[in-house]
């Protein structure tokens, strides 16, 4: 933790020079000295020492300055750090202007000039002052602050990526914290948030995820240009491959758009995974599955996206969205599925402001004691809103069909929880607010009835898409975007060489395509964006694992 600091300003050198003397001997080693000779200058190191969070446990100030005096400079200096103790250094002739000035900045002491010996006219008056400063101070954080509103998507965005790699930080709400709000000010003019200050002094300004995670030392650039096999995405049937292509010695490289995890990364109780009979968090799922890949060599690069795949004779190019390619001779597609987003005037610009899309758990907490709205009846909804009634005063859940078809220990739990409520044959039909959602219309389908409701805030989890833009026209998918793999290719038990329309090589060799692969050779799909797929982690994790043993079968082939 860095030193508190003790502030002494006087536009006279050569006091200026003793009393930082006097106060280097004696303070030294526990205090952070900072001489300055003029008190806007001073202020303006205050600032910067505001944005590094760092403590101010004293001001010792000269009262007669020129451009300031040190009444002028405690009353601005104490708004930041109301902590401090303050302290007037006078001539005999300011003796008036000191005592106004108890009242005017609440001083605590005025020194006379001159102080010596110091042992007895000055450690004994400040190391009083000192000792209570510390018994009543509150320590700042030292870690990274996020500075933002609830209402910012990319505040939101950078809150969910550093939770997802289990970054700690603090929130600073700046509508809502004075301070906070003059923080941001004095390091951005325009509205571009959220503001991120780091303990060594960086600050970034609405960071893009992959600036962020270079600042916090996350890998977003691969070790090698060739890997055996890279896996895309990281989710359980990314990491399943990618912990058992390490264990046997490939070399691996997963690559993630945002953080690992996946969609089972933001489940805040897995009940259902085998092994787990009091259930798993999915950032507990996740931060074992990381580190249990990294133990084997495999290398996880975060915030970065997969634009597309090229073949070219044996290799499989990767290409990512900062234009940089990796090669490798295997790929496998584990790029799962996300949420619909509404489709409704006003709702994208509420994205992030009120609504969210599956489960934003990094916001649940900012609901306190407010009705929220929970969209779909699924497993992943009804998680949704039985985490939610933790925070929310009420969770109203809306299901457009005539029952939920969430699991039944997940219906269960709706129906016990007396916070939520379900109403079934629903269709959400308008959204509204300025810069927050603040109503939303729905209507029973049945009965025609409409209805218009304040909203806090509305969590998305309806359909699901899948996420195979990388390899669209490269090889066969279904009218949805699923990828079809293995026995899906098998025409009249032939590979379907006329019938690959979005394949266009065809399938070029004899044998069939493996059990997992896709209808170009060497790139693999597991997992929700697989055709087929059941969505649910275990059935994630078992292809990630099938799909490797498939991909070694095909290294063996080259
Ligand atoms: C809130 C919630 C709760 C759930 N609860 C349960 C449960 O209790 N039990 C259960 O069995 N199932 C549950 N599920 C379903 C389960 O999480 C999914 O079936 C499972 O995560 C699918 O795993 P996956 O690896 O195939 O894909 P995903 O988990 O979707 O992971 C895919 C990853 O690929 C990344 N990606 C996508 N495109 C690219 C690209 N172009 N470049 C780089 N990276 C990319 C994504 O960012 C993502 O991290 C839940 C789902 C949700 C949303």
């Amino acid at each position: 933790m860095a030193k508190p600091v003790i502030f002494t300003i006087d536009d006279d050198t050569s006091v200026l020079n003793s009393i930082e003397r006097d106060l280097r001997a004696h303070y030294g080693p526990d205090y952070r000295i900072l001489p300055i000779n003029k008190g806007q200058a001073a202020l303006d190191y205050l600032k910067k020492l505001e944005q590094r969070n760092e403590t101010v446990a004293l001001f010792l100030v000269d009262q007669r300055m020129p451009e300031m005096s040190g009444t002028e400079f405690l009353m601005e200096a104490t708004k930041a750090y109301p902590q401090a103790k303050r302290v007037l250094l006078t001539a005999y002739a300011d003796t008036q202007a000191a005592i106004e000035s108890i009242n005017e900045v609440g001083l605590d002491y005025y020194l006379m000039k001159p102080w010596h010996p110091p042992d007895e006219r000055l450690y004994p008056i400040l190391d009083e002052l000192l000792e209570d400063w510390k018994v009543h101070v509150r320590l700042p954080y030292e870690g990274i602050r996020v500075a933002g509103t609830l209402w910012s998507l990319a505040s939101h965005q950078a809150k969910d990526f550093l939770t997802r790699h289990q970054i700690p930080y603090q929130w600073l709400d700046i509508e809502k914290d004075p301070n906070a709000h003059s923080l941001v000010e004095g390091v951005s003019s325009d509205t571009k948030l959220p503001v991120i200050f780091f303990p060594d002094g960086k600050i970034l300004i609405e960071p893009s995820l992959k600036e962020l995670a270079d600042k916090v030392g996350l890998q977003t650039r691969a070790d090698l240009p060739f890997y055996d096999i890279v896996v895309i995405g990281s989710g359980p049937a990314g990491l399943a491959a990618a912990v058992y292509a390490g264990s046997e010695g490939y070399k691996c490289l997963v690559i993630e758009r945002a953080a690992p995890g996946g969609q089972a990364g933001s489940s805040p109780k897995i009940e259902n995974y085998l092994g787990f009979p009091t259930g798993i968090s999915g950032d507990d799922l996740t931060r074992r599955a990381v580190s249990q890949a990294k133990r084997f060599g495999v290398e996880i690069l975060s915030a970065q996206e997969v634009s597309q795949i090229e073949v070219r004779d044996v290799y499989r190019i990767i290409k990512l969205g900062d234009g940089t390619d990796i090669s490798c001779h295997a790929a496998l597609m584990a790029t799962g599925a996300s949420f619909h987003t509404l489709k409704m005037p006003g709702a994208d610009a509420l994205t992030g402001a009120g609504i969210y899309y599956g489960a934003a758990y990094t916001e649940a907490m900012h609901y306190k004691d407010q009705n929220v709205f929970v969209v779909g009846g699924a497993n992943s909804a009804a998680q949704g809103a039985l985490y939610l009634s933790r925070f929310a005063s009420k969770v109203t859940v809306l299901i457009r069909g005539h029952e939920p078809t969430a699991s039944k220990y997940l219906v269960d739990a709706l129906n016990e929880n007396k916070k939520i409520e379900i109403l079934l044959n629903t269709d959400l039909l308008e959204v509204k607010g300025t810069n927050t959602l603040e109503q939303i219309t729905f209507k029973n389908t049945r009965s025609g009835e409409t209805q218009t409701l304040d909203a806090a805030a509305m969590f998305v989890f309806i359909g699901v898409r899948p996420q195979s833009q990388a390899v669209s026209g490269l090889v066969k998918c279904s009218d949805k975007g699923y990828i079809f793999t293995g026995p899906d290719l098998i025409v009249d038990k032939k590979p379907p060489f006329d019938t690959l329309r979005t394949s266009p090589q065809g399938w070029p060799l004899e044998r069939d395509p493996l059990l997992l692969e896709t209808s170009v050779p060497g790139i693999f799909a597991a997992g929700d964006v697989r055709y087929g797929t059941n969505h649910r982690v275990a059935s994630a994790v078992g292809e990630g694992a099938i799909a490797f043993a498939l991909m070694k079968e095909y290294l063996k082939t080259l």
